[in-house]
């Protein structure tokens, strides 16, 4: 059985440092924010190339606090799109704006500049690209446009970690850049985190302040916070990981690199090609109109396989009150219909990516049979 993703066999890669790491949190009796997260946050930031890294509890609640440290009211506009993970959307609620969709570039999967620059309004106060799996979207094109409006941009950059365009990584070319932790994504702690990254100081302050009650100083609460803080126990875990994660990403573009070579000639859809630096391969998504097929017959073959995502934010029954119809984002509903998404993850050795791209070449060859039957 190949896995579409084995967190024990990371583990193993670090487990001598991590088990050190943890257990020195167990006895120092210090289990939220202090040193250890302090620490993480000076690495990361130094990571991304921006001069501020705020840790907090997840991606969700990076976004969430990202939001309002822009500045987004009740009543505002936030833009973002629907091919995304529903936390994106969630977090426009939290904060109180109404989230407007726009749809994807059919090549990119992510935001359509086009699309952002035709949803702005009076009431847009801010805008959120996602670099869907761990491509960046096209930041040039959406960073003029907003500037033109003054529209400050928060990334999504939950599965994007250190791709990087003209030697900027994802988080520094907005305003805000927002990371999660999730055990999953290509820098992952041993349970729940997130950060937000920012060039500016004072907003990193009221980040800070905003995580953690609202306070600045012990039991001084200037402003109504949250409990959104990283436990240390995470921290040092991802300190352990963060100078991994270079070498981690290296591995996953040379698995993506042979799938291209392996099913190159067959009929799927493979990602279009990304400049090197600028994807990180969280997700490697063919695309197939027999894709639940496809991933049945996988299955019976020993391959796991997922999909991200099989329904579009805006096609959500949750969601159905922002009053989008099927139709209303045609490029975001036939991904969501297409994608497949092969294993693809730092411990996945040549051999296993081999057996992948033979089990969906015999499936493909198995069709052309089939039809030339028929
Ligand atoms: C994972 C993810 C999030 C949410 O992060 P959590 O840490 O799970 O809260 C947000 N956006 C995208 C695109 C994600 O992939």
């Amino acid at each position: 059985m190949i896995p579409f993703l084995d967190l024990k066999a990371q583990f193993k890669t670090v487990q001598e440092p991590l088990e050190a790491a943890v257990l020195s949190v167990l006895r120092s009796g210090n289990y939220v924010l202090g040193e250890p997260v302090a620490a993480f946050e000076r690495a990361f930031a130094e990571y991304c190339g921006v001069g501020e890294a705020v840790a907090v509890s997840s991606g969700t609640a990076a976004l969430h606090l990202a939001l309002l440290a822009a500045g987004v009211e009740p009543g505002d506009e936030v833009i973002t799109v629907p091919m995304t993970f529903v936390a994106t959307v969630a977090a426009i609620h939290y904060a109180g704006a109404k989230p407007v969709l726009v749809d994807v570039d059919p090549n990119s999967f992510t935001m359509s500049p086009e699309a952002f620059e035709a949803a702005i309004t009076p009431l847009t106060r801010a805008v959120v690209p996602v670099h869907l799996h761990g491509r960046l979207a096209d930041m040039a094109a959406i960073g003029a446009i907003a500037n033109r409006y003054g529209i400050p941009v928060i990334e999504d950059a939950a599965q994007a970690h250190g791709a990087e365009r003209d030697g900027i990584r994802a988080g520094a070319f907005g305003s805000y850049g927002c990371f999660s932790f999730y055990p999953g994504k290509n820098l992952g702690a041993c349970g729940e985190g997130g950060a937000v990254v920012t060039h500016d100081s004072k907003a990193a302050r009221l980040l800070r302040s905003l995580r953690d009650w609202g306070q600045e100083g012990r039991s001084n609460h200037v402003r109504p916070g949250f409990n959104l803080r990283l436990d240390a126990i995470q921290a040092v875990a991802l300190q352990v990981k963060l100078p991994y994660l270079d070498g981690w990403t290296q591995k996953r573009r040379r698995i993506a690199a042979a799938y291209e070579r392996l099913l190159g000639d067959t009929e799927l859809q493979l990602p279009a090609p990304a400049r090197h630096a600028e994807h990180v391969f969280h997700v490697y998504a063919i695309q197939s109109e027999e894709r639940d097929r496809l991933r049945a017959e996988l299955a019976k073959a020993g391959v796991s396989t997922g999909i991200h995502y099989p329904r579009p934010v805006h096609l959500q029954p949750a969601y159905a009150g922002l009053g989008y119809e099927p139709g209303d984002f045609p490029v975001s509903e036939r991904l969501a219909r297409r994608f497949l998404s092969l294993p693809i993850f730092p411990e996945l050795v040549a051999p296993q990516v081999a057996r992948v791209a033979s089990a969906l070449i015999r499936r493909c060859e198995e069709r052309h049979f089939h039809a030339a039957d028929a």
